[in-house]
């Protein structure tokens, strides 16, 4: 058999490249050895979860037309809620993405004349226009509910002098977003999550907390809900779906406000009753299952990533040491230059696309220009290896996913490579 440098170096991956990796590698055993207790604290929890809820060969099935009785898409929903124990969930091919799930969860769960509030910033940025911060048709905005934003103090902690004061009565829905998205400050742990809940309902009990849990899934094990977060909204082409899910979208909450988003999903009258799931569940059901792993092998890329970078000097976020809570890896390159070299690397890696050369372009949703990496089997998928970065300043490139470790390996060791040719990184890394 040759050596596994003989088959990196067929990527074009050097030597010098291939051996700092394995250093940085070999420092991380213990982290990686904490990613797989999670996972498989996870794991058991998603098989307990399928196990209570009598999942069926059946139930792999999937119905058509109007979809009533649906048998695989009602388990799975109470799956679901068995698993982020709650009281009601909604998992549905119908929702098109993360941004099409929070949007749903916002508009059912707020009236005219209702605020949201963010506390912890500003949201990610295709939210912008769900909530009228750009203006946009159909934004809550345009319904008038109105919208307020606390942000988080320069250490990244919690402005609760300033939260206090921007509850009102007025106030209806409070969205805490996990990750940190195209941000660079710290994403929030569940615990954290848990302590601005506890202060927010202190202040006003009945206000709804919804929590944006996009790329924060099975990364730690609990979940907002276990901390009392009203209602989890995320994607399934993200950490739940575990890569298989080809598309989709889940809330899972207090019932009433699940049913709030059922009944805005279909119709008023129809809620959950219908909605074909055609032939997709058993993919849903086979992602979840997979999805504690699967996360795992992104997180322990994420990690490495870290590694690698902060020890040649760039600025990462989370840094090489600190605790994990989304599987995103921010790395700032401070030129538009190295955040294109290292999308190209993590697109050359790919097993789908390896060929194309991704470019910058003027994506729907964002205010500058973006370049994303992304050679997937589900297209945009981001639990799948992919990068994507704007091009402004800091300039930081956001990585994350690898359906396997090693697939992440390989593409960071190639967006070092590539970074190596393009000279923005010089031979000295080796000393690192
Ligand atoms: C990805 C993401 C979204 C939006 O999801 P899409 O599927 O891209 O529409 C929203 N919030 C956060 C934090 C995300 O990471």
């Amino acid at each position: 058999m040759e050596n596994l440098s003989q088959q990196y170096q067929k990527f074009g991956i050097s030597e010098a490249v291939y051996t700092y990796g394995e250093k940085i590698l070999a420092s991380l055993q213990e982290r990686f050895r904490q990613i797989d207790e999670v996972a498989e604290y996870n794991q058991l929890k998603v098989i307990r979860a399928m196990q209570e809820c009598n999942v069926s060969e059946a139930c792999l099935l999937g119905t058509t037309g109007y979809g009533y009785n649906d048998l695989g898409r009602d388990t799975l929903e109470k799956v679901y809620a068995s698993l982020f124990h709650t009281e009601d969930a909604l998992v549905r091919p119908q929702i098109t993405c993360g941004t099409h799930a929070l949007a749903l969860a916002l508009m059912s769960n707020l009236r005219p004349g209702d605020e949201l509030l963010s506390p912890v910033g500003k949201p990610y940025d295709t939210l912008e226009e769900v909530i009228g911060i750009r203006p946009s048709k159909g934004s809550l905005k345009e319904y008038g509910i109105s919208y307020s934003q606390v942000d988080l103090l320069p250490d990244g902690s919690f402005d609760y002098e300033g939260i206090r004061a921007a509850i009102h009565d007025k106030t209806k829905l409070v969205t805490i977003q996990r990750s940190k998205g195209y941000q660079t400050r710290p994403t929030l742990s569940v615990e954290r999550i848990g302590e601005l809940i506890r202060f927010v309902k202190k202040i006003k009990p009945d206000v709804i907390c919804m929590v944006d849990n996009c790329y924060g899934e099975f990364v730690e094990t609990k979940e907002p809900t276990d901390v009392g977060a009203d209602m989890v909204v995320g994607s399934l082409i993200k950490n739940p779906g575990g890569g298989l899910a080809p598309i989709g979208g889940y809330i899972a909450g207090k019932k009433e406000c699940v049913e709030n988003a059922a009944y805005r999903l279909t119709s008023p009258g129809l809620g959950k009753e219908v909605g074909a799931s055609l032939g997709i569940l058993s993919s849903f059901y086979e992602g979840l299952f997979l999805a504690p792993t699967v996360t795992a092998g992104a997180l322990k890329g994420a990690v490495f990533s870290a590694n690698i970078y902060e020890k040649i000097g760039f600025p990462v976020i989370p840094d090489g040491t600190q605790s994990r809570h989304d599987i995103i890896q921010a790395v700032t390159f401070g030129s538009p230059e190295g955040v294109i070299a290292f999308c190209q690397g993590i697109q050359a890696a790919a097993s789908v696309d390896s060929f194309v050369t991704p470019e910058p372009w003027d994506m729907p949703g964002y205010d500058s220009q973006v370049i994303m990496a992304a050679g997937a089997f589900v297209s945009g998928s981001s639990i799948e290896l992919s990068a994507d970065g704007p091009i402004a300043p800091p300039y930081a490139v956001y990585f994350q996913g690898g359906l396997t470790f090693p697939h992440a390996k390989l593409g960071i060791l190639k967006t070092l490579q590539n970074l190596i040719d393009k000279h923005i990184v010089t031979e000295d890394f080796q000393k690192a």
